[in-house]
């Protein structure tokens, strides 16, 4: 999987290593892997080196799901856009893109090298099983070699199956999305993304469908989460588009609340009450230093420190952002994961406030006006 800004994140991971400057997290999640087959293998009444056999063999699909990951990052690299993050979940890794190129060709290119890692590995365990069946042959006496030849046809399997499987047309599973930059070389993207969107929530629903008559409770994971993160990208898409050429400075609140950092906790408070916002700017001699959320705020109530001055709270220093810059995908990522508003600063002075919220009714006014015209 390669997931952009608009995918959901997996906080919460257990650092493994780095690569290539690419941090590889495992979520804590990822234990009901092995938890899952040891209570599986139990309940079958298989030895404990047979579990540990089977626990293994998972262990070797994720190494091989990790160096599908490092595809997508690296070939991302070469287009100059940078990956957060691979995190490895118990129904795959997601290599967590800053962003996804608009540029279909590129967008394949990204997507299309993790399948084709596994097609690679497959294929270098195709001729390691050639070359161990041959040495098979002419010494069966050899320890351990059958072991080694069912591993390595293990090995082949899986990633074929990984290979077959990412290229299922779910969006946004690797086969949705190269079927997405293949559409969109012939049509603009958000319809593309509509497309691709509809055919991978009928894969969704098909997998979890198929996962919960099977008893196959991964596949029924991975098609709620596919179902959900279609429709989240979908709409993100379409956002972008009706955004395309729009301004910060058209789209920002004027009216903002804001206070001197040498404004205590108790005027704060006041002001909260006497109908502030969630968020305050907090101004240092008239510039722009920080945001303080509404819950660092209540934070310091509750621990009374009513008389302290501002600046001595956690104020955040959230990027700002300039009236004249064009709204994009990055700004947008911003306000759905990291932060609530966005300062507008000119020069070190506030001109207002970027909201998810005024983004909204930004957008319903522009639809309301394109349906009147
Ligand atoms: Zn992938």
């Amino acid at each position: 999987m390669a997931a952009a800004g608009s995918a959901p994140s997996f906080k919460g991971g257990l650092p493994l290593f780095r690569f290539r400057g690419i941090r590889v997290f495992v979520h804590w999640s990822f234990l009901i892997l092995p938890a899952w087959i040891a209570i599986a293998g139990f309940m079958d009444e298989l030895s404990a080196a047979d579990i540990l056999g089977r626990i293994g063999l998972v262990l070797i699909v994720f190494v091989c799901v990790v160096m599908h990951e490092f595809g997508h990052a690296i070939t991302a690299q070469r287009y100059g856009v940078r990956t957060r993050d691979i995190t490895l979940l118990p129904i795959g890794g997601v290599a967590n893109l800053e962003r996804m190129p608009e540029e279909p060709k590129q967008e394949f290119w990204i997507t299309v090298a993790g399948p084709l890692v596994n097609l690679a590995i497959a294929a270098v365990a195709f001729v390691a099983i050639a070359i161990a069946g041959i040495t098979v042959i002419f010494s069966d006496v050899m320890l351990g070699a059958t072991t080694v030849t069912n591993v390595l046809m293990f090995v082949f399997t899986a990633n074929l199956v990984l290979f077959l499987f990412n290229l299922v047309p779910a969006f946004p599973m690797d086969g949705g999305r190269i079927l997405r930059s293949l559409l969109s070389m012939r049509m603009p993207r958000e319809k593309a993304t509509r497309i691709a969107a509809s055919i991978g929530r009928f894969f969704a629903v098909a997998f979890v469908l198929y996962g919960l008559l099977d008893k196959q409770p991964f596949l029924a994971l991975i098609g709620l989460f596919i179902y959900l993160a279609a429709g989240a990208e979908s709409r993100m898409v379409q956002k972008q588009a009706a955004l395309r050429g729009i301004s910060v400075r058209q789209v920002m609140r004027t009216r903002f609340w804001s206070m001197p950092h040498t404004a205590t906790v108790q005027q704060a408070v006041d002001e909260l009450l006497a109908g502030g916002d969630h968020d305050l700017v907090v101004l240092r001699d008239g510039r722009y230093m920080g945001v303080l959320t509404r819950r660092d705020l209540v934070q310091a109530v509750s621990e009374q420190r009513l008389a302290s001055p501002l600046h001595e709270l956690p104020v955040q220093d959230v990027p700002a952002i300039g009236p004249a810059v064009e709204l994009n995908a990055a700004t947008l990522a911003l306000l759905a994961g990291k932060y609530a508003l966005i300062p507008v600063v000119d020069e070190d002075r506030v001109l207002g406030v970027l909201e998810n919220e005024n983004l909204a009714e930004f957008l319903l006014l522009r639809e309301a006006a394109r349906q009147g015209a």
